[in-house]
């Protein structure tokens, strides 16, 4: 099989029938697995509960239940995520702008996803900074953030997405480092690859980069735009190792766009992959 698949028979280059017919089932056969795993899991505990409860201690029966809630919480996530897809297809998603500090944000994201995976068994605890780099002073506060009109809520739901994907695709001894750039449009267009230059609209004037990088497994060049098409998910040995639906990215890219903004990706294999977020800072 070719080293990445593009389980989405409506998007992308055109296919024959029966290619559309294998990626369905491809996709079909991810979407199952993803539901399928936690409920296989919620039916074995429930089973447990139901025949053993008498003899089980108090401490395992928590421990069954708590198995249960965690397999009802992922199948309830996953089902979001459709939800969540479908909403930003049929345009059905109202962007709320106002004024977000952009560096108390990223701290806030930074605490709550810390203290989230900070609770995984055996897992080295992430060593994850946030670097600054301002040289225009125009649109900082006086504590020397940044704010931008933006959805917070929306502007999280990208964040959190980000920072979850250098998490499951780099060893968990490796950093994840959070740059955080604001210059004029002028100088984004100097500085970022050619094609996403082009996409910056003219009537830009301040902007604000955000990126997020990791030193993990990486991607090679020609996925670079696949990666943001719905259920897309590069089949690399990690990539199958770990639990996604390749909705996450092409997600981001909605809000990214509903905020006039751009989102790209610089990466190399085994090298690590930089996720570029660059917004309007008016
Ligand atoms: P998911 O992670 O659920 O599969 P995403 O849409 O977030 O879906 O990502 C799509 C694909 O892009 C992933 O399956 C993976 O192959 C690749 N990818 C995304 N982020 C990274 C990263 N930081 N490092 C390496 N590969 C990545």
């Amino acid at each position: 099989m070719d080293d990445a698949s593009n389980t989405n028979g409506s998007t992308g280059a055109a296919h024959s029938p029966d290619q559309n017919i294998a990626m369905n089932a491809e996709w079909l056969a991810t979407v199952s697995h993803e539901l399928r795993s936690p409920l296989m899991a919620i039916k074995g505990y429930a089973d447990l509960l139901l025949h053993y409860e008498d003899r089980l201690a108090e401490g395992e029966r928590r421990e069954f239940l708590q198995e249960i809630g965690k397999g009802s919480n992922h199948i309830a996530s996953v089902l979001d995520r459709f939800l969540t897809l479908a909403r930003f297809e049929t345009g059905d998603v109202h962007v709320h702008l106002a004024p977000v500090d952009l560096l108390q944000l990223l701290q806030q994201v930074l605490l709550d996803f810390s203290e989230s995976i900070g609770g995984e068994a055996g897992t080295v605890q992430r060593s994850i900074h946030i670097l600054t780099e301002f040289d225009t002073p125009t649109v900082k506060d006086p504590q020397g953030s940044i704010i931008i009109m933006a959805d917070r809520g929306l502007l999280q739901v990208v964040l959190i997405q980000l920072l979850d994907n250098a998490h499951k695709y780099s060893p968990a001894s490796t950093p994840i480092d959070i740059g955080l750039g604001l210059d004029t449009a002028a100088q984004w267009r100097a500085l970022v690859p050619e094609q996403v230059a082009a996409q910056i609209e003219p009537s830009q004037q301040m902007m604000v980069e955000i990126r997020i990088q990791d030193y993990g497994i990486g991607i090679p060049a020609h996925y670079h735009e696949a990666i943001f098409q719905r259920f897309y998910r590069v089949d690399m040995n990690l990539t199958r190792a770990v639990a996604g639906l390749g909705l996450g990215l092409t997600i981001c890219q909605y809000i990214v766009t509903l905020h006039r903004g751009i989102i790209w990706v610089e990466s190399l294999p085994d090298v690590g992959s930089t996720i570029h977020v660059l917004l309007p800072a008016q």
